[in-house]
């Protein structure tokens, strides 16, 4: 599209060493230490720690809602930019807390890549598989970092197998551990064939690394020939039998290249960054309603994945995240919203460095700019230069809420109040509501992917509304949209704890509290149409 045109060169290379990627993993895997380190390799941040301060005074730069400062924990995500080794890399940050949201899925759809990181001594958990699903649907590449090795690890080829097995994709081990825990003598690199010794306590960015052949006797007194053995063996068993190397597959989001390593140590973490920048993409083109958008087109455009309210309490203020997609973005250039069909001017584009905000003059495609929202945009708008044909992006797709409660309204004289605040937090996306048949705005059912969305929720109505509310916890855990919409709801058979339940926009749901019960309902009505997410 655009009859081929393509930016200047300056700016083509300003796009081309860029890499966006967001950071999986179930909490506690080490997400929040592995971005530290790759953040002190940048020279982003002058101490490690200052992520996240979990345990500490400091608080993380993504921390800015009350509730996050309360609890140390991240809720939002927020993007990470620094320089290295010639790259430009933005780190969108996920967050690590067990009760993530559906923010966490939608800062996917910004990223061009994703890192895996599991824990050795545990293999894939629950959340890895949830936020691999949503990496899948956008068939981006996923890069896996098997971490912990300094403590008691899984057997390395189960660790494989798990994740073959559990995520349903190939793996391609690019290096390979020597022992672990106690044990761990370092890796085996395969592309370099080299060995890279870990000194346990060294915590030393530069690693050692000794050119070898495995078969020279030398490696005996480098790891014992015990290791050796066991090495050589492995490496044999590795070179016939694993899946090769192959980029095509990488980019395809069908292999993943792994890597073994230790964050908090600081073993592998550099040789993986480097491995991994050579191997991810610079931003990937994009599909629109109108084809296909080239990163490198001469026209900015962007798309919303993520709306925060109230991040400075002061002014009660609204930020919309936008992923630029093409083009380059100048402060006061003249943008047109597609969705709201309105010239602007996008005011207070800001950039987030790894420790503060800071005004953009200018950004390329793949960096994420949040500009001050005045209530005008909604998860999944596009952006783009004033002046050239509008396109559209496809949109996020709205993802299934796994836990409901219902919401009343304490003090029934703020009914105005009470329906404003939950439908425009229902806007930004932070939760989804639904009613019941024949029931008022008064009383609705939230549903939200992770639970700590509820007091969130609260928090806000009370702090930003001014309302109390009383929250019911809802029995539901899957959530189903009736895709033909002209079937006959009162002569649906339904086990008696599904329920009918209908969005905002008409459409209706049903809610069941076990899978089994979805599979009831299918079988005892031929002609129901089922859908996993909503339109
Ligand atoms: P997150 O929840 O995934 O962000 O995990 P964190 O980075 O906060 O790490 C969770 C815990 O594991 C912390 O106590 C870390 O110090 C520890 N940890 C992280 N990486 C490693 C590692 O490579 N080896 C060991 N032994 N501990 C680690």
């Amino acid at each position: 599209m655009f009859g081929g045109a393509i930016l200047a060169g300056n700016n083509q290379k300003e796009i081309d060493k860029r890499r966006t990627f967001a950071i999986i993993s179930h909490p506690d895997a080490g997400k929040t230490t592995l971005t530290e380190k790759l953040l002190l390799y940048g020279g982003a941040i002058a101490l490690a720690g200052s992520v996240k301060g979990k345990k500490t005074a400091k608080h993380a730069v993504s921390d800015w809602m009350e509730i996050e400062k309360q609890r140390g924990i991240s809720v939002t995500s927020s993007v990470m930019q620094f320089q290295y080794d010639g790259y430009c890399i933005n780190i969108l940050d996920t967050p690590g807390h067990q009760d993530f949201s559906e923010d966490t899925y939608r800062t996917l759809m910004a990223a061009d890549s994703a890192v895996m990181v599991i824990d050795a001594s545990k293999g894939v958990e629950a959340q890895t598989r949830k936020l691999f699903k949503v990496c899948m649907l956008r068939h981006i590449p996923v890069f896996t970092f098997i971490n912990k090795m300094d403590r008691e690890a899984k057997d390395s080829f189960d660790l494989l197998a798990d994740i073959e097995t559990e995520l349903g994709i190939e793996t391609c081990p690019i290096n390979w551990p020597i022992g672990s825990g106690k044990e761990f003598k370092g890796v085996y690199d395969r592309i370099r064939k080299e060995i890279i010794s870990f000194t346990p306590g060294s915590g030393q960015r530069e690693v050692e690394a000794t050119s070898i052949d495995l078969a020279d006797a030398g490696l005996d007194a480098l790891i014992g020939a015990d290791k050796r053995g066991k090495l050589v063996e492995e490496i044999e068993l590795l070179d016939g039998a694993s899946h090769e190397f192959d980029m095509e597959l990488v980019r395809a989001g069908q292999l993943s290249p792994v890597f073994f390593g230790s964050a908090l140590t600081n073993f592998g973490v550099e040789p993986f960054l480097k491995e991994f920048l050579r191997m991810t993409t610079s931003p990937l083109p994009r599909e629109t309603d109108s084809g296909t958008i080239d990163p490198f087109s001469p026209y900015f455009t962007a798309f919303v994945f993520k709306i925060q309210a109230n991040m400075n309490k002061a002014h009660r203020d609204r930020v919309a995240f936008m992923r630029i997609c093409s083009g380059k973005f100048e402060k006061g250039m003249d943008v047109y919203h597609v969705q709201e069909n309105k010239r602007m001017r996008l005011s207070q584009p800001q950039q987030l460095m790894a420790q503060d905000r800071s005004i953009v003059d200018e950004a390329y495609a793949g960096d994420i700019i949040s500009v001050f929202d005045p209530g005008v945009f909604s998860i999944g708008d596009t952006i783009c230069e004033a002046g050239m044909e509008p396109i559209a992006f496809q949109g996020i797709p709205t993802f299934a809420p796994e836990h409901f409660a219902r919401l009343r309204q304490v003090d029934t004289l703020k009914r105005k109040q009470f329906i404003k605040g939950t439908t425009q937090i229902a806007q930004e996306g932070a939760i989804q509501i639904f009613q019941e048949p024949g029931k008022g705005m008064e009383e609705v059912i939230v549903g939200v992917v992770g639970v700590l969305q509820f007091d969130v929720l609260e928090h806000r109505l009370n702090n930003e509304y001014n309302i109390d509310i009383r929250l019911e916890g809802l029995p539901y855990q899957y959530i189903r949209w009736i895709e033909n919409e002209e079937i006959d709801l009162s002569s649906l058979q339904l086990t008696s704890d599904t329920k009918i339940i209908q969005d905002l926009k008409g459409n209706h749901l049903l809610l069941f509290t076990n899978e089994w019960n979805i599979t009831w309902a299918v079988d005892h009505n031929k002609e129901l149409r089922l859908s996993e997410s909503g339109r």
